[in-house]
């Protein structure tokens, strides 16, 4: 899996992501709304069939954003004490004694710092899109490139953390530049897989914007992978998903990959 991921691999995994993010199917976001309140582990592993993924693009995706927020600070609220003793049950599972002095408040701020680094959960993409889209005949690339991304590994719940570079091409819309940002904020804090995470970034702006293309790059280190040994300590996994002509122009795929790397 990693040997895929790695620079020089980036073509075949742009195109391998790349068919399902067209017909505008965001991982997970079908069986969110359905979801009741508590918290819960992102909805993964159901694809849906080719039926499912064909839909309307701008007014139902908005739709579905609009019921993608899955926790709220009263959920924390209440949660908050069962994953506490949950975190009680690790220290003891772990050999440890959660009653000495260090760790009397280790099952608290770990779990206020998990919710924080899972706090993309609380937002929904459509409020950062809110009054940030404008009209604008500009069409030359946009790129922001090394946005820090901070993640957690959905298999291991240890950190995944990194640059994302995004270029879109516009038409006719273009995107507030700190709202790139933004993007990569709610969907990089939740757990996460780094090939979904960089799909749903690439996804995001084209639903928002239906530009003439798309480009994602992000480079992370896991450390499930290098405290684990699997991985030399210095080895990052780079995914690409590239939309439109970004997947169709090789020119315009290596103008944008040129770019990021200047
Ligand atoms: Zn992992």
């Amino acid at each position: 899996m990693m040997e895929r991921s790695k620079l020089g691999q980036r073509e075949s995994e742009a195109s391998s992501s790349n068919e399902t993010a067209l017909n505008g199917l965001l991982d997970g976001m079908e069986k969110i709304p359905k979801w009741n309140g508590a918290p819960k582990e992102m909805p993964k592993g159901e694809k849906p069939t080719s039926k499912s993924i064909t839909r309307a693009p701008c007014p139902s995706v908005m739709e579905s954003w609009r019921e993608e927020r899955t926790r709220s600070v009263e959920d924390n609220e209440m949660s908050l004490p069962s994953i506490i003793a949950a975190y009680t049950t690790i220290l003891r599972g772990l050999g440890e004694d959660p009653e000495r002095q260090g760790l009397l408040k280790t099952p608290y701020r770990a779990a206020t710092a998990m919710q924080f680094f899972t706090k993309g959960y609380q937002e929904k993409i459509v409020d950062v899109l809110n009054d940030a889209i404008f009209d604008e005949d500009h069409d030359e690339m946009v790129i922001v490139k090394d946005i820090d991304m901070f993640s957690m590994c959905e298999h291991h719940l240890v950190p995944i953390f990194g640059k994302v570079h995004i270029g879109y091409l516009p038409n006719k819309r273009v995107l507030g530049l700190s709202k790139l940002a933004r993007i990569v904020e709610i969907y990089s804090r939740r757990l996460q897989v780094q090939e979904r995470l960089t799909k749903q970034i690439a996804v995001a702006i084209t639903e928002a914007l239906q530009p003439a293309g798309v480009g994602v790059v992000v480079e992370a280190t896991h450390m499930c992978m290098v405290m684990r040994g699997v991985q030399k300590m210095n080895s990052k996994t780079v995914t690409s998903t590239m939309l439109g002509v970004f997947r169709e122009d090789p020119k315009t795929r290596d103008e944008f990959l040129t770019l990021i790397r200047s």
